[in-house]
C-alpha cells in the first residue's frame, strides 16, 4: 500500500475516532458508536467456522454484520475492519464478505489490506498507544514490554492479544525478535491468565454470542429463510428475540421443500443488493 493511500486511510479512521466514545486511550464500546453513527449492525452467533462479518448497502442504509461466536477481541476487530468498507467502499456501491483469510491479512485483496488498515488505526492509533506505553508501563522504552504490559494494552485498547502484538511491531514499538518472545510468552502464560492478572477485560478472550437483530431485519431473516438460506432453527431464535413466534409470521411464510443451506453467500443474496 502506498504511503498517500495509508495516510488517506489514517485520516479517515480518525475522523470517525472523533465521533466514537473514547476512554483514556481507547475506545470503549465500538459496537455502540457503530448504531450511534446510524450504521445498521447486526450480531449473530452464526458458529466458529461460518464467516466473520460482511457490509452491504441496503437503499440508503449501510449494514453490517458481525458473527459474535469467536472472542469478543476478535468480533470487535471484525466489526473495525467492516467501518473501513463502510467509510472507504461503499461509494462503489459494493458489498464486503470477510472471512479469517481477509481479516487476518492473508488476502492480497487491495481493499481487504486498507480495510485492516484502517482496522488497526482506528483500534490503535500510533499516537495514543505511545502515550499509553509513556504514561502506563514504566520503563517500556528502556526495558522493553513484558507479555503483561500487551495484557495491558489488550484491555486497555478492546484488541486481541494478536493484534496488539502486531500493531506494537508495525509501529515499531517492537522488533521481531521481541514480537517473538511475547507471542512464546504468551503461549507459556496464556492469554487468559495474563489478563486475570493485570485485573483486565476477561470478556475479551471469550465469544460474546450476542444476538442483535434490529425489528426491520426480521423481514430479512423471513426472506431468507423462504429462499432456504437460513435453516428453521435461525428463524425460530431471531423471531425469539424479537418476541415472535413461527406462528405469528406464519402467512409470510413459502412452503417448500428444497434442501437447507445455511451458506452465508445466500444469505447475503438475500439483501437485495
Ligand atoms: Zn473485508
Amino acid at each position: 500500500m502506498h504511503e498517500s493511500k495509508k495516510r488517506e486511510i489514517r485520516i479517515n479512521a480518525d475522523t470517525l475516532r472523533s465521533k466514537c466514545t473514547v476512554g483514556k486511550y481507547g475506545l470503549t464500546d465500538l459496537f455502540k458508536d457503530c448504531e450511534k453513527l446510524q450504521y445498521k449492525l447486526l450480531r449473530y452467533p452464526l458458529g466458529e467456522n461460518a464467516n466473520l462479518g460482511f457490509t452491504v448497502r441496503k437503499d440508503n442504509d449501510i449494514v453490517i454484520f458481525t458473527n459474535s461466536s469467536v472472542r469478543l477481541s476478535r468480533e470487535i476487530f471484525t466489526l473495525a475492519h467492516e467501518l473501513g468498507h463502510a467509510v472507504l467502499h461503499m461509494g462503489y456501491n459494493s458489498s464486503f464478505i470477510d472471512n479469517v483469510a481477509t481479516i487476518s491479512g492473508k488476502s492480497d485483496d487491495e481493499k481487504e489490506q486498507e480495510a485492516n488498515y484502517f482496522a488497526a488505526c482506528l483500534l490503535m492509533p500510533y499516537s495514543d498507544v505511545d502515550r499509553f506505553l509513556d504514561y502506563e508501563v514504566n520503563g517500556a522504552r528502556d526495558k522493553g514490554l513484558s507479555a503483561m504490559d500487551v495484557a495491558r494494552i489488550m484491555s486497555e485498547f478492546n484488541v486481541s492479544f494478536d493484534m496488539a502484538l502486531n500493531r506494537l511491531a508495525n509501529l515499531c514499538f517492537i522488533n521481531q525478535n521481541q514480537k517473538l518472545n511475547l507471542s512464546t510468552e504468551r503461549t507459556e502464560k496464556k492469554v487468559g491468565n495474563l489478563l486475570q492478572s493485570v485485573g483486565g477485560n476477561a470478556r475479551l478472550n471469550i465469544p460474546g454470542n450476542e444476538i442483535k437483530i434490529p425489528h426491520e431485519y426480521i423481514d430479512y431473516v423471513i426472506y431468507n429463510y423462504n429462499h432456504n438460506a437460513i435453516p428453521r432453527e435461525t428463524l425460530e431464535i431471531a423471531l425469539e428475540y424479537c418476541h415472535l413466534t413461527v406462528e405469528d409470521i406464519n402467512d409470510k411464510l413459502i412452503d417448500n421443500n428444497v434442501e437447507e443451506n445455511d451458506d452465508l453467500d445466500e444469505l447475503i443474496g438475500g439483501l437485495d443488493i
